[in-house]
């Protein structure tokens, strides 16, 4: 088809505001959005991003405080991402990874390999995380490691392991499956008649990294005799190491993930930990749960995979899972899942550049540093207002928890925290809330002074509560 001037310049919506701006509401229908309520107001249009700052079409310029939703790893277009993305582009843009490679998955997908196992060097037994099945994003990636394990138990002859424990305020991705192990009321509450049962087990949050919560033991307690009690008839356990994300920004209590570990090993139930929110170095260490060094049995890992560039997930397995899958063709042993867009090229090619970026400038390091100084940052500036709850913190993953002045939270709870978030999306850092808990996320690489723009701006958003 040639191009023809007139369905160009009619197609073209890009020429002035209120033309883009009304466009998007027609054709556009955003995630997660009330489009009534967003059709009201101007809305954010995004053209650029250098460093943590993203610019829109008023040349107006936004310091990208939630990491434009949880994943920027090392700022916006940094030219070592931008120059292998554009390398592989230009080589090849896609090819399948079905029953065929290429190579920028095998060099990602080995340096990952490596990578975790440098994360848990100390860990007791050698870790055998060696199996990289690619997807394209953190539901899929979550998708795959659940019918991993059903097929696994199969195919090890426990057929009666068919089932899953979760654990409360879990958040897994919005497929169907994923959601299913997911625990966060009002993102389910319209699919019930699809979604499958799971068992829920307690996830104890612990705020101070110090200090493990009163409670913790009753719920370990709780959770073993519920694995003890479904123990012929689990496939799995799928747990958010460290901290939940979607849930509110909960950190979890010392130990548990490896009591979780202790008692699903004895019945050889396997572990499923997903980090799509904590892995590469979201909360520290490349992956989160290394530090405690509980190896699961498959790993999901999503967000910051690229460095926050492409969409690109991946589900690694232990060699005890990948075994159970070989045999013959007629068997119909092989993995029964998979995607098109599998283990995009440019996305591998991506996900392969951030990794050495990560070893290279020790960004595990340079978390710890920023944590610190934004955890200070926050204490003297936010956590004293009257309205502001125990800040809950792991590395550069923090939630803020705003009392509702009717006393409520949780999802529907929220109007107090947008307002705090729209102020300070005037004071132009972009926050987002989580229902009534606001949450910062920024890039893992922001400077001193990014942190200092974001706490002011909260606290003086702060007195948008009067
Ligand atoms: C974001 C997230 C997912 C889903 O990832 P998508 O890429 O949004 O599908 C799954 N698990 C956790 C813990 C997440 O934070």
């Amino acid at each position: 088809m040639g191009a023809d001037k007139t369905s160009t310049s009619r197609v073209n919506p890009l020429r002035d505001l209120k033309r883009i701006t009304q466009t998007d509401q027609e054709v556009v229908w955003h995630p997660y959005t009330q489009m009534t309520e967003y059709a009201a107001q101007d809305p954010l249009i995004f053209q650029r991003g250098q460093g943590s700052y993203l610019y829109d079409v008023r040349k107006r310029r936004f310091l990208d405080a939630y990491g434009s939703m949880w994943c920027n790893v090392w700022g916006h277009c940094h030219p070592e991402l931008v120059a292998a993305i554009q390398g592989q582009a230009a080589r090849l843009c896609h090819s399948s990874l079905f029953s065929a490679t290429h190579d920028q998955a095998i060099d990602f997908a080995y340096k990952l390999v490596e990578y975790i196992k440098l994360d848990y060097r100390f860990a007791h037994d050698p870790v055998t995380l060696n199996h990289v099945f690619f997807s394209d994003n953190g539901s899929t990636a979550v998708e795959a490691a659940m019918k991993m394990a059903l097929q696994y138990q199969n195919q090890v002859g426990q057929i009666k392991r068919q089932q899953f424990l979760v654990f409360e305020g879990s958040y897994h991705g919005d497929t169907v499956g994923a959601m299913s192990a997911g625990s966060i009321d009002v993102f389910k509450r319209k699919f019930n008649s699809v979604m499958f049962t799971v068992h829920r087990a307690p996830y104890p949050m612990q705020v101070d990294p110090d200090e493990r919560p009163d409670n913790w033991r009753t719920a370990e307690r709780s959770m073993e005799a519920q694995i003890a009690g479904l123990s012929d008839r689990l496939a799995a356990v799928i747990i958010e190491p460290v901290i939940q994300g979607a849930s509110g920004m909960v950190p979890l209590a010392e130990d548990y993930l490896a009591r979780v570990k202790k008692y699903c090993a004895e019945y050889g139930i396997l572990v499923i930990h997903d980090e799509v929110f904590t892995g590469f170095c979201r909360t520290g260490p490349l992956i989160a749960a290394s530090p405690e060094l509980v190896e699961p049995d498959i790993l999901c890992l999503g967000k910051g995979i690229t460095g926050g560039t492409l969409p690109l997930a991946v589900t690694v397995a232990t060699d005890r899972v990948f075994d159970a899958f070989k045999g013959e063709w007629s068997e119909m042993k092989q993995l029964m899942h998979g995607h098109t867009y599998s283990g995009n090229p440019i996305a591998c090619a991506a996900a392969s550049k951030n990794l050495d970026m990560i070893e290279e400038h020790k960004l595990a390091g340079i978390v710890k540093q920023r944590s610190r100084e934004l955890s200070i940052l926050l204490r003297q500036h936010v956590q004293k207002h009257p309205a502001v709850g125990p800040i809950r913190q792991r590395g550069l993953a923090v939630g803020i928890p705003i009392k509702n002045a009717k006393g409520q939270d949780g999802y529907e709870a929220r109007d107090d925290a947008i307002k705090v978030v729209n102020a300070c999306i005037e004071k132009r850092v972009l926050l987002r809330p989580l229902g009534n808990v606001i949450t910062i996320c920024p890039p893992l690489n922001i400077e001193h002074e990014g942190l200092e723009e974001i706490v002011h701006a909260l606290a003086d958003s702060l007195k948008a509560l009067g």
